[in-house]
């Protein structure tokens, strides 16, 4: 059977556009990263008339810029142009595709932010129309299919899709779960096993898993639409069986009661309070016992619990604040500077998490240190830590190979004189970083852009050593570097708006979500977390115990509780912090001696199998301690501290409040462009729950004059460090939001 391309028959003689929008701004979907491009025009859904082995196949193309989302102008077209060719004779089959690198990015996820009633046809019923279509319909995923994209291609009889296409369906990640039959359909095609992973996980798949799932029944090497017509021509003359979805319930033995419980405990350790993912489970149980039209309607009362419930509003919160962030103004494509080999100062903890996060994305790094001992021990590392990944069956041992081959290391600066950029993460001592930085200015080229690693110190006095202070700035990366997403990108005082625009494209590249700090000290998340500990040693001195504030900051929904963090993260370095602030700290602030005294017993956290906890050879798992609950009490009693009990609600207003006031000071100061760029930074760096939107928007949600009078109290009972942010006063009593 061969598909021949024909002149267009009859209903469109050629490619019909069927509708022309101006279109301000591209609209978000439910997948990944908006493209940045603003078409000033895009056409919605086009339709063009294919002979297939002498059957007319009417091809239907949605065209809608810049990811093809189902926004209301789409919808409406598709539904004309599905009209038209049901409705033609001469059409017996119907292919649906997508153009560019997507079929569909999904639903317009600012349709979900509005009360207004929504546009027909919704996408409930232009599925249920495909999906009741007498001719055959064919989807034909030629990229990126997420969401309500892949929901659509759910409704059609059939699949196949090109080698590149990604599948998922994401919404469980802005807390909703696929409303429009994916939860019912999706465990019909490719059974509640791998339904569960689809839908609760929210991940994309190659197009090669999908098929493995029987999620597309073939991957098309040569021309997508010819397969698809191919396909759909082959159902309309019966060679090909007609695949009709059943309606019917799938039964109690399409899966056991075990699976959903792995399920649900799963998803409880991984969302930590999530409720959408419970959500998505219950979807998917239903449709063992209810035919598809009772599964649907549980399906879209769930849903629309869940979009207007506070934790898909915050998740909704984060993914705009995300792209928002991402974003900077006033600088074209050409002016920024191409970042193509880079250069590594440090093969330590962070500097070959920072090799390896290039070397991921493809860009070769030199990798520098300054003794050969302390080379090798980062390059063994790095190499191990590829190999775990390779065992986890993450990596091919090609990828592998290809990775560290594009990593050179280097014991000589020389080496350096042809990168683009070079970051520095070397030891945290500024006359280590300002020797390495007059190097830097006169081994590497006049345009290499200069960047430090540093986690608190002043970028201005860094820069000011060399002759370039416009090409010189902050990449801050957390820990692991090759892992985590967030980048803090500190702007110097005469750091160039190219240059920042140049390393948020880089970022992009290597799948970091960047974010730009001014220079202070500890930047926004550091300088943040310090109130939060702060408060968390307090609190241990007023009478709770490191478990019971790790339990409840947990409970509350972050990854980790701040003491753990601590112990996690090494006690010496913020000891060190607090002696190296010793200095110029006013004495009549409460300090609390409780870190101090678990260092001097010679306690570092988990490097030394003791901190806050206590920890078995080998393991993680902090065991709480009777000597430091005895070593708190004794910190008490020399501070003159009544210990009393404390309440899981105190611990967390106490800790998550200290990050808000500090967070609003910060915005006051301009060191964060805007509050829910903090958001961004505590999602992303600090294991803050996504589910709540990040501190600032949490107190948006509590309401600020309730977060102000609560601050004001501890104001009065525990004294100056509770002096409520001015930006934070005014709010309240404005009746504002930091969101706004
Ligand atoms: P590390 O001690 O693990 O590694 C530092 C490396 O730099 C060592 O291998 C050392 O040999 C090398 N080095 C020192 N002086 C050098 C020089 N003059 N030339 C070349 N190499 C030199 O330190 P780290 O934890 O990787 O931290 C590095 C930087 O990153 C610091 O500024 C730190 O504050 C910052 N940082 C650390 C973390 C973290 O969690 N560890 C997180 C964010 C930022």
């Amino acid at each position: 059977m061969t598909t021949q391309q024909s002149a267009s028959l009859g209903l469109q003689a050629e490619t019909k556009r069927s509708s022309v929008n101006t279109a301000p701004e591209a609209p978000p979907y439910c997948g990944g990263d908006t493209p940045a491009r603003r078409p000033e025009f895009f056409t919605t859904v086009s339709s063009l008339l294919k002979d297939a082995d002498g059957v007319t196949v009417a091809v239907l193309r949605i065209d809608s810029p810049p990811v093809n989302s189902l926004g209301s102008q789409v919808r409406v077209a598709l539904g004309r142009e599905l009209d038209a060719a049901l409705s033609d004779d001469k059409v017996k089959a119907i292919v649906l595709t997508g153009t560019g690198r997507f079929f569909s990015g999904g639903a317009d996820v600012r349709e979900f932010n509005t009360s207004k009633t929504k546009v027909e046809p919704l996408l409930r019923t232009l599925i249920a129309r495909l999906e009741q279509s007498e001719k055959p319909v064919v989807a034909a995923l030629n990229g990126t299919t997420l969401g309500g994209g892949l929901e659509l291609a759910l409704g059609c009889h059939d699949r196949v899709a090109s080698p590149e296409a990604v599948l998922g369906l994401p919404e469980v990640k802005l807390g909703v779960l696929p409303g429009a039959g994916g939860t019912q359909r999706l465990p019909r095609i490719v059974g509640v096993a791998a339904a569960l992973d689809i839908i609760v996980s929210g991940d994309s798949m190659s197009a090669e898993k999908a098929l493995r799932y029987g999620l597309v029944s073939e991957i098309v090497q040569g021309d997508l639409v010819d397969g698809a017509c191919r396909a759909a021509a082959g159902m309309a003359k019966g060679v090909v069986q007609y695949r009709r979805l059943s309606h019917k319930p799938l039964g109690a033995d399409a899966a056991s009661g075990q699976l959903f419980d792995d399920a649900r405990k799963m998803a409880a350790r991984k969302y930590r309070g999530g409720i959408a993912p419970m959500h998505c489970i219950a979807c998917i149980e239903k449709a063992l016992s209810c035919d598809l039209d009772e599964g649907l309607a549980f399906e879209a009362e769930k849903f629309q619990e869940l979009v207007n419930g506070d934790q898909s509003k915050a998740l909704r919160h984060v993914f705009f604040a995300e792209r928002q962030a991402a974003k900077i103004e006033g600088v074209s494509r050409e002016e920024t500077p191409r970042i193509d080999k880079v250069g590594v100062v440090g093969a330590g903890t962070m500097g070959g998490g920072i090799a390896m996060s290039f070397a991921n994305a493809g860009v070769p790094v030199v990798l520098l240190d300054s003794t050969d001992e302390a080379l090798q021990r980062g390059l063994g590392i790095i190499r191990r830590n590829y190999e775990a990944t390779l065992k986890k069956g993450r990596l091919t041992q090609a990828q592998l190979e290809q990775r560290l081959a594009l990593i050179t290391p280097s014991l000589d600066y020389r080496d350096l004189s042809g990168v683009d950029m070079v970051v520095e993460a070397a030891f945290e001592d500024m006359g280590v970083k300002k020797s390495i930085f007059t190097t830097l200015d006169a081994v590497c080229g006049p345009q290499a852009i200069l960047a430090t690693n540093t986690s608190r110190l002043d970028i201005n006095e860094i820069a000011a050593v060399t002759k370039r202070p416009g090409r010189v700035l902050g990449t801050h990366f957390f820990s692991p570097a090759n892992v985590m997403r967030l980048l803090e990108v500190v702007k110097g005082d005469a750091t160039e708006a190219a240059v920042m625009a140049g390393i948020f494209q880089l970022a992009k590249r290597l799948g970091k979500i960047p974010v730009q700090v001014g220079v202070c000290d500890g930047f926004v998340g550091n300088r943040m977390i310090s109130h939060y500990t702060r408060e968390a040693y307090f609190l241990l001195e007023e009478g709770a115990t490191p478990a019971q504030v790790d339990g409840a900051l947990r409970r509350f929904g972050m990854a980790m509780g701040p003491l753990q963090m601590q112990d996690m993260a090494g006690l010496d370095i913020s000891w060190a912090a607090r002696k190296r602030q010793a200095a110029t700290r006013p004495a009549h602030l409460r300090y609390s001696r409780v870190a101090d005294r678990i260092c001097e017993s010679g306690r570092y956290g988990q490097k030394t199998g003791a901190g806050f906890y206590r920890y078995e050879p080998g393991s993680r798992e902090p065991i709480p301690d009777p000597e430091i609950e005895a070593l708190i009490r004794e910190c008490a009693e020399e501070a003159g501290i009544r210990q009393r009990p404390i309440s899981d609600e105190e611990i967390v207003q106490r800790a998550i409040y200290a990050l808000v006031n500090e967070g609003a000071r910060i915005v006051e100061d301009g060191m964060a462009q805007r509050a829910s760029d903090i958001d961004v930074v505590y999602v992303h760096g600090y294991g803050f729950p996504a589910f709540r939107g990040g501190p600032m928007f949490y107190a948006d949600t509590q309401g600020l004059d309730k977060v102000l009078a609560t601050i004001r109290g501890f104001h009065a009972e525990h004294g100056e460090l509770w002096e409520p942010a001015p930006l934070l006063v005014r709010l309240a009593e404005q009746g504002g939001r930091f969101s706004e």
